[in-house]
């Protein structure tokens, strides 16, 4: 395990005071950046999902989502003959028509579809998704043609669900000499580690190695409350963004600088330099008291965050009501009991986090500096 902590210093915490929406995907500011949730992956009717795109805005906004792209295939169009949509911005247009009295971004994209290579790949901030693919009747553009044509739309560009089995069918993900290619003339630059219900360590893998940004997307065709299972408590797989303002271009600019994390299935996923500093700016001390006249230091500790935190105690301490496991609940406090021993004024906790990744197969450690204020 890599031994990689995050030195955290207590502070007096105050909690909102109103109910926490459950719906609602929050997560605290990093800073100097605002952290901003968005889902940059999903389909419309326009292409081959089964809503119109006010649908996807309405989800996102019971989401709380910051910022959305709708994405529909380029090449893929199965209700063409009862919705005909020559105009390949449309569907953008209409989500942003959609969301015009909400506070919600809503982002240009598309989706390339092609065999692999270079199968399904994003662009989004479009100008024009016109210019990325031929018109009817006329052969298909050359598939480098359409990644420069993104490029000198200025357009961000990912790769979709590397690890999709109807194209990879071991079902792990590897670069293509065309991925190569993109990747070395500037053309690719982020790559989905998690797409709707599935997690790729080799796509995460990838992204290290060929410093692209990492990517969490629902691809949502259905219903996100559905698929996702957002009564039972579940969420749609989303990218953290930390961005210097709340808009587009900061969410552009933040993509390409590689400032996310990704949030699939209540795990985190990133780079240390943006995972640890949201862990740090998510779990807090409360507070620290020794029971009356035992060196037993009941601790409390908040968690700001939409994630559940499963903590292992890797501390010199063992714990008095719990084995080596401790789960922070999602904009919950809850109070663990540390065996001292000496009943000193400080004391060094430290937690492997089980629930969060910053390499493959690899949980970042946190190390929280306790003072007891009596
Ligand atoms: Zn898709």
């Amino acid at each position: 395990m890599k031994a990689l902590f995050a030195a955290f210093s207590v502070c007096v915490l105050t909690l909102p005071a109103a109910a926490q929406d459950h719906r609602a995907i929050e997560f605290p500011d990093v800073e100097p950046y605002v952290t901003l949730v968005g889902d940059f992956h999903m389909h419309t009717i326009f292409s081959d999902g089964s809503v119109w795109p006010n649908i996807r805005v309405q989800e996102a906004v019971r989401d709380a989502l910051d910022a959305i792209a709708v994405t529909e295939h380029l090449e893929y169009q199965p209700y063409r003959a009862d919705i005909p949509h020559p105009d390949r911005n449309r569907s953008h247009q209409v989500a942003t028509q959609s969301a015009r009295n909400e506070d919600l971004i809503v982002i240009n994209g598309s989706e390339i579809t092609r065999e692999l290579p270079p199968g399904h790949l994003n662009a989004i901030f479009l100008e024009d998704a016109n210019a990325l693919v031929a018109a009817p009747g006329e052969e298909a553009l050359d598939p480098m043609d359409v990644f420069r044509e993104a490029r000198r739309q200025d357009a961000f560009v990912f790769w979709n669900h590397p690890n999709w089995v109807a194209q990879s069918p071991s079902g792990v993900a590897v670069l293509t000499d065309m991925h190569h290619t993109l990747i070395g003339e500037g053309l690719l630059s982020g790559i989905e580690i998690a797409n709707e219900q599935t997690y790729s360590d080799e796509a995460f893998q990838i992204a290290l190695d060929h410093n692209l940004t990492l990517l969490g997307t629902s691809d949502i065709h259905g219903l996100v409350d559905w698929e996702f299972d957002v009564p039972g408590g579940g969420h749609r797989p989303v990218t953290l963004v930390f961005a210097a303002e709340r808009s587009a271009d900061g969410i552009k600019e933040a993509l390409v600088a590689r400032r996310t994390v990704v949030w699939f299935r209540n795990t985190l996923i990133g780079r240390p330099e943006h995972l640890m500093p949201l862990l740090e700016a998510s779990i807090q001390v409360a507070a620290a008291e020794y029971w009356s006249n035992s060196s037993v230091l009941r601790v409390s500790l908040a968690n700001t965050s939409d994630a559940s935190l499963i903590l292992r105690n890797m501390s010199a301490y063992t714990l008095h009501e719990s084995a080596n496991l401790v789960t922070l609940p999602p904009h919950g406090v809850i109070d663990i009991n540390v065996k001292t021993l000496e009943s000193p004024a400080m004391i060094t906790l430290s937690f492997e986090v089980l629930s969060a990744l910053i390499a493959p197969g690899t949980h970042p450690s946190i190390r929280l500096e306790v003072y007891s204020t009596q």
